[in-house]
């Protein structure tokens, strides 16, 4: 990517309806450059539906990329809840590569009151057979962490990016009004 992409999160309200492919020609219509695909209440996407956004979105140049569902928590106590969270990336990932998008972003976990360094080492060791998942399916998305900012929330800007640094194919997403949100609690607090 050689330039700097604007664009929005979910389908531009103004859009002729509220698909992926009408938010496409609407984002393209407004002269963005991309296109974040809500898969915040699950992954409701097939495959064949995912294959006919790619096409509309190569045609239009428009850059997607996936959020993931908001019903992760990789920091779980139940091993069940971890295997479903993990599932949820994987099903964004799939289905994002498929739109042709370069990277999907999720929201790691929470804290559920242990120390931040121990969340810290549960999450990066739950997300490791996710990426591990992903390389032997040929799957090359980038797998983006997003910065929370909420106090009860694992993603301050410092564990996304230790993530990013420390895991292959991880990347950063900064959510910068997340993160002036964390800056100022911390500030005043
Ligand atoms: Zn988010």
């Amino acid at each position: 990517m050689s330039r700097l992409l604007f664009g929005s999160a979910g389908v531009p309200n103004s859009a002729q309806q509220n698909t992926s492919i009408a938010g496409i020609e609407r984002v393209a219509e407004l002269g963005l450059g991309c296109m974040e695909m809500e898969f915040v209440r699950g992954v409701h996407m097939g495959e064949k539906a995912a294959l006919e956004v790619r096409e509309v979105a190569r045609k239009r140049k428009v850059a997607l990329t996936a959020h993931a569902p908001y019903y992760v928590n990789l920091n779980a106590a139940e091993p069940a809840k971890i295997a479903a969270s993990q599932q949820r990336i994987l099903q964004t990932a799939r289905i994002a590569a498929l739109c042709g998008a370069e990277s999907m972003v999720f929201h790691a976990g929470f804290y559920m009151g242990d120390p931040p360094s121990a969340v810290y080492e549960t999450i990066k060791k739950n997300l490791i057979p996710v990426l591990e998942q992903l390389d032997k399916e040929g799957n090359m998305i980038w797998v983006r962490p997003e910065v929370t900012g909420k106090h009860t929330q694992f993603g301050d800007l410092e564990e996304v990016l230790r993530l990013s640094r420390e895991l292959p194919r991880v990347a950063p997403c900064i959510d910068f009004a997340h993160w002036h949100r964390s800056h100022r609690a911390r500030i005043a607090g």
